[in-house]
This record gives structure tokens, C-alpha cells and sequence, in this order.
């Protein structure tokens, strides 16, 4: 009997016809990232689960229900539910907060969370995110939301609304937690199991809840902007100055904590609203606390992350445009025994110089091969039989015009394929309004 095993819930696949527009993203997100001074970093997929436990926060929804935590003979390891903790971990254990500041990283990586599958929920979902660490001047601040914004701007993704928002310090929460307390106190009875246990622990959190009766409540809760301290404010005073002076509008939003335990003074959110429910594309902040929870040094650092999968929905929503997908520039077709002996030679000439070329490796006679290149969408064929080799020349055919030009089978075959397929690009290039180059 057949298996039949299907992937897990919540667990996507990419096939090779829809990767270009994973492509598009990684390159537009790494791109802009370098152009700000951003390395790449990669981390591994696992890491120790007191990380997160300590980095995370023991109180936020992510640690509680949605980590894959497996026991590994005596050691629990976690699959990563983000992609902050293990980026600073490495940043510490390989020394690079002792070399020039800010440090600036950024990644593309796998997440892992329990949570119930839905449109823009996985369990297993990708994030492309950057850390800065070493600043805490608002100027940090407002470089990051710049360069998510001019992410967001290159992927021409529209209607995307940047929301900020101030935390605080540990300073002005202790204030805040006591009128968060009292407030919330007083509908103790409405709220649900999870927020009793966060009034005590975490009353911020309650902020967060997505159970309705607990978000409706929280709608009319005290908000954090009325206690931030004098530096906190400050803070929060220049970012906006900053974001005027680069034009990047913002709505402030006092709703929006995080579902982080790590975030301190500036979060921030880019949410829409045409993808249902889980419309933030991109999730960041500061925090300044972090690298001292796991090292004892004060470094003050921030970052933001945005789900690929969510942007690709909207991307789909709003048909952008993706970056080319690559398809076969030259098939070559044999017919007979010493015609493949010469097309496999042509072929590894062309192949050298960059070029995708495919031939026969399904023994097919000369009509399969030709119904195959048209399958895939050749972009040029040449035949080549007996009478061709005995001329020393052969038909190379644009599949799309039907044009026929010579083309000589000896070493002149690939700079003779190379003029013709540069012309036909110059062409095609010419007819395009926005042509995205590969
Ligand atoms: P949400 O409130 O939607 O659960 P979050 O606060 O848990 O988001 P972060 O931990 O800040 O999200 O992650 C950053 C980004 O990663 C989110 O803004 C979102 O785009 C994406 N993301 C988070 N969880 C998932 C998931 N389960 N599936 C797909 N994308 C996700
Ligand atoms: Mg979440």
C-alpha cells in the first residue's frame, strides 16, 4: 500500500515555479539591507532552550504554548520561534560587540511556532530581519524603520501603514504596570484564564491578547505614553523628528506592546489591511535590555523582522511584479548518434559561459524533443542531424519570432549564440516598461 504522507500541518512547500518571487523579496530585502551597512548572519536552526526562556520571556505567548522544544539525551533544545535571540547569542560568542559598534546583521531564516494554521499563520514560516546593536540614540531607531519602509517601497507593496509606539523603560513600566493593574483589576471577571495569570506576571501583556472580550477591555486601558520618563519621552520626541525629516509617515498606535518580552522604548509595526487577520508584515522595536539578560553588558540594540510568507500574500493581492523567472535559453536537439555527441559538446560551451541549456536525456525521437523545448518554453532550438555536421552548419530558431539564423557547429557556435541572444534581450528590453533586470 502506498504511504501517502503528506507534509505537516501548517509546514509550506515552494516548487521551483513559484521560488523567483521568494527570490524577489530575498534579494530586494538583502540588497537594501547592504546598502545600509548590513552583513548577512546565519545561525543555526536550534539552539539551547534557556535562550528563549530568558530572551523571549517566560510569560509571552511564544514560550508558553508555541515552542517545539525536543529532549536530546540530557539537553532541551528548541527550533528557533524567532530569529532575535540566537542573531545576538552569536553576536556575543563570536565577539563581535568588542569590535566596531553599531553592529549590523541581517538574516533570512526559518521560524518554528505551535500556533493554529490559518492564512499568515504557519508553524513553520520564514522571516527575513536585521539587529543593530552597540546605539541607543532614536537616530537607530529611525534608520531601521526607513530601511523596512524602503523594503517594503522597492517591492512596490502599497497601502501598508507604518504604527509606533513607545514602551518605556523598566523605569516608567513599574508606574505603568501599577494602572495597568488597577485597571484591568477592576474587569478581572471578564478576562480570560491566560490574563489572570498575566495581571500578576506581565500585565502588559493583556494588551496584547487576541481573545476578543480581553482586546475590547483592553481598547480603554490607561496607555503607556502618559508615563514614560523624561528620557524616554525624549526618545520618542526625536524618532518622530527623524521620521519627519526622512518623510516617512507613521501613526503613533499605544496599543501596540509586542509579543516579546525583550522590547523597550520604540516599537513599531507595518500593518495592512488586505490580507484578513494577520496583517502586520513586519514586527520590530528596541531592546535594550537584552544583551545584558544574557551577557551582563549594557548594549543597547533593536531590530525588526517581517514574515516573507505575509508579504508574498500581499504581493500576490496586489499583483506586484516579481523578478524574472529563469527559463531555457538554448535546446539542443539531436537526431541520430553523432548529432548528440556534438550537442553535448555545444551544450557544455554554452553552459561555460553562463548560458541555460538543456538537451535530450529521455532517448526521444526529434518531435518529443521539439514538443519538450516548446513545453518548457525555449527561448531558442537548433537541430542538428547528419546533414548539419556534414555542412558544418545548423537552423538556431527564436521560438518566439520563428526567425532562422545560420549558426556554424564548430568553436564559434557559442559567440555566434551570444550576439543573437543579446539581441533578442536588447529587444524584448526596448518593449518593457519597467523591466526588473536578473
Ligand atoms: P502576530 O501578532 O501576527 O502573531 P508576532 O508578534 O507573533 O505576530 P513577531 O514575533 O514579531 O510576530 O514576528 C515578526 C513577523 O513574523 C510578524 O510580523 C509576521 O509577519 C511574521 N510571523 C509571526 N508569526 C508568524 C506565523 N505563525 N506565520 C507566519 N508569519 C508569522
Ligand atoms: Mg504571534
Amino acid at each position: 500500500m502506498a504511504l501517502n504522507i503528506k507534509r505537516p500541518n501548517g509546514t509550506e512547500d515552494v516548487i521551483p515555479r513559484d521560488v523567483h518571487k521568494w527570490h524577489t523579496i530575498e534579494k530586494i530585502a538583502r540588497e537594501t539591507a547592504e546598502s545600509y551597512g548590513f552583513g548577512e548572519i546565519r545561525v543555526p536552526t536550534f539552539e539551547n532552550t534557556d535562550l528563549y526562556l530568558r530572551s523571549v520571556g517566560e510569560t509571552t505567548d511564544v514560550v508558553q504554548k508555541e515552542m517545539y522544544t525536543v529532549m536530546a539525551k540530557e539537553t532541551k533544545f528548541t527550533l528557533r520561534p524567532e530569529g532575535t535571540a540566537g542573531v545576538i547569542r552569536a553576536l556575543l560568542q563570536n565577539g563581535l560587540l568588542n569590535e566596531a559598534l553599531p553592529q549590523r546583521v541581517y538574516y533570512t531564516l526559518s521560524c518554528f511556532r505551535h500556533e493554529r494554521p490559518q492564512a499568515g499563520r504557519l508553524r513553520e514560516f520564514h522571516q527575513f530581519g536585521l539587529e543593530m546593536a552597540g546605539s541607543d540614540s532614536p537616530a537607530a531607531d529611525a534608520e531601521i524603520i526607513s530601511l523596512a519602509s524602503t523594503i517594503l517601497r522597492r517591492l512596490e507593496i502599497k497601502n501598508v501603514k507604518l504604527l509606533i509606539n513607545s514602551i518605556g523603560c523598566p523605569t516608567c513600566r513599574a508606574e505603568y504596570h501599577k494602572a495597568l493593574r488597577e485597571y484591568f483589576g477592576a474587569h478581572k471577571d471578564k478576562l480570560c484564564g491566560t490574563c489572570h495569570e498575566r495581571l500578576e506576571k506581565n500585565p502588559m501583556r493583556l494588551l496584547d491578547c487576541k481573545v476578543p472580550e480581553c482586546h475590547e477591555i483592553g481598547k480603554d486601558a490607561p496607555i503607556i505614553l502618559d508615563y514614560l520618563c523624561d528620557e524616554c519621552r525624549d526618545h520618542f520626541e526625536k524618532l518622530k523628528l527623524y521620521l519627519d525629516t526622512l518623510e516617512i509617515e507613521y501613526s503613533i498606535d499605544p496599543r501596540i506592546v509586542r509579543g516579546l518580552d525583550y522590547y523597550t522604548k520604540t516599537v513599531f509595526e507595518f500593518v495592512t489591511t488586505e490580507i484578513g487577520a494577520q496583517g502586520t508584515v513586519c514586527g520590530g522595536g528596541r531592546y535594550d535590555g537584552l544583551i545584558e539578560e544574557l551577557s551582563g553588558h549594557h548594549v543597547p540594540a533593536l531590530g525588526f523582522a517581517m514574515g516573507i510568507e505575509r508579504l508574498l500574500l500581499v504581493m500576490e493581492k496586489q499583483g506586484c511584479d516579481y523578478l524574472t523567472p529563469r527559463r531555457c535559453e538554448l535546446y539542443l536537439a539531436a537526431m541520430g548518434d553523432e548529432a548528440y555527441t556534438v550537442c553535448l559538446k555545444l551544450a557544455k560551451q554554452v553552459r561555460e559561459y553562463g548560458y541555460y541549456a538543456e538537451y535530450d536525456v529521455m532517448d526521444r525521437g526529434i518531435k518529443a524533443q521539439m514538443k519538450y523545448a516548446n513545453k518548457i518554453g525555449a527561448a531558442f532550438t537548433v537541430v542538428i542531424g547528419d546533414n548539419e555536421i556534414s555542412e558544418g552548419k545548423a537552423k538556431l530558431k527564436d521560438m518566439e519570432s520563428g526567425e532562422e539564423h545560420d549558426i556554424p557547429l564548430n568553436d564559434k557556435f557559442l559567440g555566434t549564440f551570444d550576439s543573437y541572444y543579446v539581441d533578442k534581450i536588447m529587444n524584448v528590453f526596448d518593449d518593457m516598461e519597467n523591466p526588473i533586470p536578473l
